[in-house]
């Protein structure tokens, strides 16, 4: 159960952000979720939605999710493209040096309180 454990570590960092910040409530938390970073969304917000409900600074939190395409840069054409993976070709010069941009990211963007 690999997203149980993402969403307890999402959890203990919004706790921890709330306490900073003096929060009654945690209103939503925004999470960006790159192609490549292997989460299962569907999980996570399943595993997230479990473990919330233990306390009453998240018990109403909604986990909104923002998943990132894989984006890629050619170095020889300076292109961008979105490709599936890390070994990738670049259409419009067949170039193989690449360089990834986005898609491996698992990064909470903000915490919204009350
Ligand atoms: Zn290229």
């Amino acid at each position: 159960m690999h997203e149980l454990s993402i969403a307890i570590e999402i959890l203990d960092i919004v706790e921890r952000e709330a306490a900073k910040h003096g929060a009654a409530v945690v209103r939503r938390v925004n999470l960006r979720v790159g192609d490549l970073s292997g989460v299962e969304t569907e999980s996570l917000a399943f595993s997230f939605d479990a473990v919330k409900g233990e306390k009453d600074l998240t018990r109403d939190t909604i986990l909104s999710i923002l998943r990132l395409p894989v984006k890629i840069h050619c170095i020889p054409c300076d292109g961008e493209f979105k490709g599936a993976g890390h070994m990738v070709v670049c259409p419009q010069c067949e170039g193989l040096d690449t360089q990834l941009l986005q898609g491996e990211e698992l990064e909470i963007e903000d915490i919204e309180i009350d």
